[in-house]
């Protein structure tokens, strides 16, 4: 709750009920409080009882259910891939995206490189669980530290400013603060307002999607789902994807369209395991 505190987009559904369905509603305030029966939470049991009944790894709480059982790794790539389809349009809206999901150097693969008012932006989404701010704290300085190699490539090829930017949205729908820096310069007010919203409806279903598959085994999405399904009212905006070749300013006027898949990364311990081919390198 202290993460969910940080911003009311992160409640929003309370009041308005929008983009977030019944069960999904029901689901987060159980698993916002930590009420669901999960073999660690009951503490009679035997240690060797606690543990995950899927994988086996560790005490079956929360955090490792949603973020860490490889049974679920499938969601994990759709989930992140649906955070970063939403964020790459609000940016494609107005900016220049130059890649997405490309390796750079050095085999570093940002989701996005976007140029924003004539700056270079490294975009890279994470859902870590909401184990207090610090873990979004954490989760943002890995990934700057992850993508800081890139910024001396990109100023070694003309780029004058880059910034590595982490968007950051918790598993159960926490919306951090320090998004907004960078979205406010790509979306307006009443766009980052609804994207704050999409972004927390979509974890928490992702998030249910889990739980349920977890507990009885039976897949809740899609077998072909790149990403949920359009919240029905909601129309975003058409995905332009001019992406360049090259990451120096004068070739990113040339546009191509960017077929690359979208990221496999969803949670800070999932690398990607098939890059696709180098295209930044010098
Ligand atoms: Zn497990």
């Amino acid at each position: 709750m202290d993460c969910v505190a940080l911003s009311p987009a992160s409640t929003h559904f309370l009041t308005e009920g929008k983009f977030t369905c019944f069960a999904d509603w029901c689901f987060v305030h159980k698993a916002r409080l930590n009420l669901f029966p999960l073999n660690a939470n009951k503490i009679w049991k035997d240690p060797q009882e606690k543990l995950c009944r899927r994988c086996g790894r560790w005490d079956e709480t929360l955090p490792p259910v949603i973020n860490h059982c490889p049974m679920h790794s499938d969601a994990w790539q759709k989930w992140h891939n649906a955070i970063l389809k939403r964020n790459q349009a609000a940016v494609s809206f107005k900016e220049k995206v130059l890649s997405v999901n490309q390796v750079v150097d050095g085999g570093l693969r940002p989701d996005l490189v976007a140029e924003v008012g004539g700056e270079l932006f490294i975009l890279d989404v994470t859902i870590p669980f909401e184990n207090r701010r610090p873990a979004f704290n954490q989760a943002r300085l890995r990934k700057v530290e992850k993508y800081r190699p890139l910024i001396n490539f990109f100023k070694a090829r003309g780029w004058n400013k880059v910034q590595i930017i982490p968007i950051i949205v918790g598993s159960l729908g926490a919306w951090d603060l320090e998004n907004d820096g960078f979205l406010r310069k790509v979306a307006t007010k009443s766009y980052l307002n609804l994207l704050r919203k999409l972004c927390v409806s979509d974890c928490i279903r992702w998030s249910r999607d889990i739980y349920i598959q977890h507990l009885t085994g039976v897949q809740q999405y899609g077998r072909n789902t790149v990403e949920p399904a359009q919240i029905i009212g909601v129309q975003e905006q058409s995905i332009e994807n001019p992406a360049s070749q090259d990451g120096s300013p004068a070739s990113s006027k040339k546009s191509s369209v960017c077929s690359e898949p979208l990221s496999e990364d969803c949670s800070p311990q999932s690398m990607p395991t098939l890059p696709p081919p180098k295209v930044w390198g010098p």
